[in-house]
């Protein structure tokens, strides 16, 4: 099989073995999701790059994940400084029409979006450009290495988180219990997710972590017992 540069005719046979191959050993699913609508409980806000597959990394299929991709899976200003955005609309949409449980924010290892804002975009890339400061917050004061840019990787999905906490619906539910928040950084040669603890204020490999990443905002509880809320 012919990968990436896939010719048209290759392209359409795919097309004509999901039709054929696919659709008939799912039908009833998609009956199901059409006749009675789309019910996902995650939003997942992922980076556009190739070799991140939601789907596969879930173990999830049809109706299950609420996608918005973008470059860096960044997260604008909810205060509309960032100009028209796809990306809010659909962190509006999932949260008060879908009423999604969990949003998680998946960013990943060797990621382009991340390299771009240490060593920049070609001239002409002015929205791309513009788009990066995005991860400004999470690039380090330092030449681009393959330690710097890991680092800065998992710094700009807790900043998302950060910035996903200004949206007022997305506050509201979280520190009523409705809706958690999740950050991911994707190692891709390792072929595992690492979730951000809130108490060890770090990554965590899932096979070492106990629970899939709660976001850096529910309350935390002191040993004495005390809540402290942020
Ligand atoms: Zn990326």
């Amino acid at each position: 099989m012919t990968e990436g540069a896939a010719s048209a005719d290759e392209l359409l046979l795919r097309l004509r073995r999901f039709h054929s191959d696919y659709f008939p050993r799912h039908q009833q699913r998609f009956q199901d999701l059409v006749e009675q609508g789309q019910h996902p409980k995650t939003l997942f806000i992922g980076c556009s790059d190739s070799r991140l597959v939601p789907y596969l990394l879930t173990g999830t299929g049809p109706g299950e994940l609420f996608i918005v991709r973008n470059v860096g899976a960044f997260v604008p200003p909810y205060d509309g400084s960032h100009g028209l955005h796809g990306t809010t609309a659909a962190i509006e949409f999932a949260v008060l029409s879908l009423h999604v449980e969990r949003i998680i924010v998946c960013g990943h290892s060797h990621c382009g979006a991340i390299k771009a804002a240490y060593e920049g975009v070609p001239e002409e890339a002015v929205n791309l450009q513009a788009w990066l400061k995005l991860a400004a917050e999470a690039i380090l004061p330092v030449q681009s290495s393959p330690e710097a840019r890991y680092r800065s990787e998992q710094r700009a999905v807790v900043l998302q988180l950060e910035r996903l906490m200004d949206y007022p619906m997305v506050r509201r539910q979280v520190e009523s219990g409705q809706l958690t928040l999740h950050g991911w950084h994707y190692v891709i040669e390792q072929g595992e997710i690492h979730v951000f603890d809130a108490q060890q204020g770090d990554f965590v490999p899932a096979s070492l972590a106990s629970n899939s990443g709660t976001g850096p905002y529910q309350p935390y509880v002191e040993h004495d017992g005390q809540i402290l809320s942020d």
